[in-house]
């Protein structure tokens, strides 16, 4: 027997949750793509998309996935033989820094581990070092959705002024974009990616460039760029093919279309907060189940530095493994793998996972989700102590968020 038939719920951060009136605004014949509603369809979008990035600047929206924003980015404002400074955490900033290696740039890393934010201090002293001003850009990722670690993207703007260096910042939003707050202009980022697979609750297939008009001069002065990725047509589009390069992501876009609707009629500070109070029960349940001798601890240990949209954890071998597959084929609950998280003794990682709860995510998914682990831990024989789900459930009713940062105290 097995209590895993019933709705699947995939927990993994990305693709997220698909709300019903997403799919169902996707299921529909094809539009026309030269005129009528389609056409006013996608103008619509533009000041909704930039509303949720918080800028007034341009967004350019690409058919491709998050690998095609970082190229699309980069594309715009990095030509061959130009250096970048990528001040990385965990996975995702080498990923970003290896799409700028492809495209002939020079990257300059600082590597700041798997479990700690990146330290605005040493961002600033590489720019002062930087007497040839070389770097071009600083490629910051604001949520590493290896490590759940969130960094302070407006400190990395004072660490760039601070040090009076004229280099872009590019921020990658793609896990954290309508979870985690971001302010894309009051934080001074020049250059923003993210993708339609995740906080916006749509398939993946959709990527979005948001730029500034320094970015904008930047992109002017380049000696080519190439065509496809070109974002000044499809930021200023002078015919409707040149907003997506060739032919519309049609479907896409009525889904797009109504998860933006989703989120304004939620309103952004709330889907935030909202965000904000799931992850704290996530969290509230961890720590329970890692004290005593349990076997379970988060991979950021600063409740400040932690994503709103995944959270990294680490069970240890093999329970890590057995968990993920008891909670997929008992449960019907699939959790994330831990990324980039080899070890000595654990080379694939397979000690770490992650619960992904970015966009279409409710206190009844996650309190399931919490309650699938309490019992899968039990099941597998992992070492914890028992209780996750009643302190998850405080978080829900609307404890203190001081009960949740200090478990030890209240016993
Ligand atoms: C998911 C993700 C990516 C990669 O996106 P793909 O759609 O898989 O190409 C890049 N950066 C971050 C922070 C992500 O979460």
């Amino acid at each position: 027997m097995s209590l895993s038939n019933g709705r699947p719920y995939l927990a993994i951060p990305g693709p997220s949750v698909m709300p019903e009136e997403v799919l169902r605004a996707m299921h529909r014949s094809s539009p026309n793509i030269y005129e009528g509603e389609l056409v006013e369809l996608t103008r619509s979008l533009v000041p909704d998309l930039k509303a949720v990035a918080r800028t007034e600047g341009q967004v350019a929206i690409y058919i491709s996935n998050g690998h095609g924003a970082w190229e699309a980015a980069l594309a715009n404002v990095v030509a061959p033989g130009e250096t970048v400074l990528v001040p990385s955490t965990g996975r995702f900033g080498h990923g970003w820094a290896d799409m700028a290696v492809g495209l002939g740039a020079e990257v300059e890393m600082i590597d700041f581990g798997r479990a700690t934010p990146v330290d605005p201090d040493r961002v600033e002293a590489a720019l002062r070092a930087d007497t040839q001003g070389r770097i071009k850009a600083v490629l910051a990722t604001h949520v590493d959705t290896s490590s759940s670690v969130r960094n302070d993207i407006a400190a990395i703007r004072k660490a760039i002024d601070a040090a009076g260096h004229p280099a872009l910042l590019m921020s990658d939003n793609i896990a954290s974009l309508a979870c985690d707050r971001f302010e894309m202009d009051a934080w001074g980022v020049d250059v923003m990616v993210a993708a339609s697979q995740k906080g916006l609750m749509v398939p993946p297939g959709l990527s979005f460039v948001f730029f500034n008009d320094k970015a904008a001069e930047v992109r002017k002065a380049m000696p080519r760029v190439s065509r496809y990725w070109d974002w000044a047509p499809r930021g200023n589009p002078e015919f409707y093919y040149q907003h997506f390069g060739g032919t519309a992501p049609t479907h896409h876009l009525y889904g797009l279309r109504v998860a933006l609707d989703m989120i304004k009629d939620e309103g952004l500070e709330n889907v935030w907060a909202r965000h904000e109070r799931l992850a704290r029960a996530i969290w509230a349940a961890c720590d329970v189940w890692g004290q005593g001798n349990g076997a379970l601890a988060l991979n950021i240990a600063d409740p400040a530095h932690r994503s709103h949209a995944v959270t990294a954890a680490r069970l240890g071998l093999p329970w890590g493994k057995h968990l993920r597959h008891w909670t997929e084929h008992s449960a019907g609950v699939t959790l994330g793998i831990g990324l980039g998280m080899s070890e000595p003794d654990d080379p694939k990682g397979e000690g770490f996972f992650r619960f992904g709860h970015m966009g279409h995510v409710n206190a009844h998914m996650v309190l399931g989700l919490i309650g699938v682990v309490e019992a899968g831990l039990d099941a597998i024989g992992a070492p914890h102590t028992k209780g996750g789900v009643t302190a998850a459930a405080e978080i829900i009713a609307g404890a203190p968020v001081t009960r949740l940062l200090a478990p030890a105290a209240e016993a």
